[in-house]
């Protein structure tokens, strides 16, 4: 049968449509090849994030092509995801080895298509049109590729974004949001769980606005509140979380949702962007400093030990020295655990590519350098505050650094590596934290579980 190779860039919702096309490649008898040189079909999963992404899926595919021209070998090759979307016919134009261009709401007819180009049906094929109902499509799961992914899955449960934030390339890749229904995705999250699953992430661009058009509010609650409690009510299932969610979402309604829901992971990411009003607007963000520092403060008052992370980016069309300085002051107020910082980077067809005033990639460097350097030493700190405290960890499987040992997760989405064994593995046990690494905690599970 054929063997598949699929390299993924990108976010966590471009590894849940990699897994979904190799779970639904599997199931028609394709084997799944450890790398690119042994395998008869190559498919790149692409993303359009950063300039960056794009050109090193470009090259990867450059280099398998060659190499594969050396030997003598004509595997099939595809590119899928947000950048095939966005380019189409082009992809092949530029590279003609190329066989398969599939756009975002296509992932689902990739064994149809992969058939017609392994059989000579076909020579080439491009499909990026939209398609109705293909955010339901992304739904089998590979669960005994490892052992995280037995313990711990992610379930897409919409597509698409209409926030157009200016610096986005997201919603021109992704289309308008469409979610599947709340049935339909409590069915796949019970069945993960009788399969052993015991935390389910929920997955989407803008995962907080869920449903928004189609399912009205009921009692004050969203249609993901709806969906966090219908998840909620699975038995068996452990721990609920989910990303990437927006600032505007967090309503009443949500943060009470942390302060009811004992399974909802007191862990929220939330992408703040700026500390800047002025850039915020420009962003097209929705929400002010002030808006998203209450936020953080009811999340806080709901679940005080709430672990929160962030997006940053530096270097926006216009920022100013003042703007970096409220950015760098709101990370001081807020103290994130953690914080993803993103130098700038213009994205074609995007509002912010064309604005005036672009920031020079030397200053956007030092920005990077300066932010980096702040969020580091805070979060650095607040590690350091776990030492000597007992955690409750989700145990997912061995260390990827160091295979004789286990890696966990506490509620609050801090890494845990302790002395453990696979019959650890999707257990929920109690560790005492003895030591605080880089962004890693280290804990010994003897002291408490004897
Ligand atoms: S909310 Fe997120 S995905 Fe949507 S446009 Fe803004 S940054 Fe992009």
């Amino acid at each position: 049968m054929p063997r598949v190779f699929i390299k993924t860039y990108g976010c966590q919702m471009n590894e849940r449509d990699s897994e979904a096309v190799a779970a639904q490649l599997v199931a028609k008898g394709y084997t799944l090849a450890p790398s690119e040189e042994t395998a008869d079909v190559v498919l790149l999963n692409t993303c359009s994030v950063r300039d960056l992404a794009e050109q090193k899926a470009l090259n990867k595919m450059k280099a398998i092509a060659g190499v594969a021209g050396k030997e003598r070998r004509s595997p099939v090759l595809g590119f899928m995801g947000c950048m095939a979307q966005s380019r189409g016919q082009k992809l092949i134009d530029e590279l003609p080895d190329v066989d398969l261009v599939l756009g975002t709401q296509k992932f689902h007819r990739a064994a149809e298509y992969l058939d017609e180009l392994l059989n000579g049906a076909r020579k080439k094929i491009v499909d990026v049109a939209e398609e109705k109902d293909s955010e339901a499509t992304i739904r089998e799961h590979l669960l005994n590729g490892s052992a995280k992914k037995s313990v711990s899955a992610f379930v897409s449960i919409m597509q698409g974004c209409n926030q157009y934030c200016t610096f986005c390339i997201v919603p021109y890749t992704r289309g308008e949001e469409r979610s599947r229904t709340i049935p339909d995705i409590v069915a796949e999250c019970t069945e993960l769980v009788s399969r052993g699953v015991k935390e389910i992430t929920l997955l989407g661009q803008i995962v907080t606005s869920y449903g928004k058009r189609d399912i009205p509010a009921r009692d004050g609650k969203s249609a993901f509140v709806q969906l966090l409690e219908a998840v909620h009510a699975i038995d068996g299932l452990k721990r609920i979380r989910f990303t990437s969610p927006h600032p505007k979402g967090y309503g009443d309604d949500l943060i009470d949702a942390y302060a009811r829901l004992p399974r909802l992971c007191e862990s929220a990411h939330l992408p703040v962007q700026s500390g800047s009003d002025r850039l915020l607007k420009l962003m097209h963000r929705g929400y002010t400093r002030e808006k998203y520092t209450g936020i953080i403060k009811k999340l806080r008052a709901a679940r005080p030990d709430i672990g929160i992370s962030t997006d940053i980016i530096v270097g926006f069309p216009g920022e100013t020295e003042k703007d970096f300085e409220e950015t760098l002051s709101l990370a001081r107020e807020v103290e994130f655990d953690q914080a993803y910082i993103f130098k700038y980077s213009p994205r074609r067809d995007t509002p912010a590519a064309a604005m005036p005033e672009q920031v020079p990639q030397r200053v956007r460097e030092e920005r990077n350098q300066v932010l980096l350097q702040t969020v580091n030493e805070i979060c650095a700190h607040k590690y350091e505050t776990f030492v000597g405290r007992q955690a409750q960890i989700l145990v997912e499987g061995p260390s990827r650094r160091n295979s004789a040992r286990m890696t966990g997760r506490t509620r609050c989405n801090k890494i845990v590596v302790f002395d453990g064994d696979e019959r650890h593995c999707g257990q929920i046990m109690d560790v005492k934290i003895t030591r605080a690494g880089s962004f890693t905690l280290y804990g010994d599970a003897a002291i408490l579980n004897l």
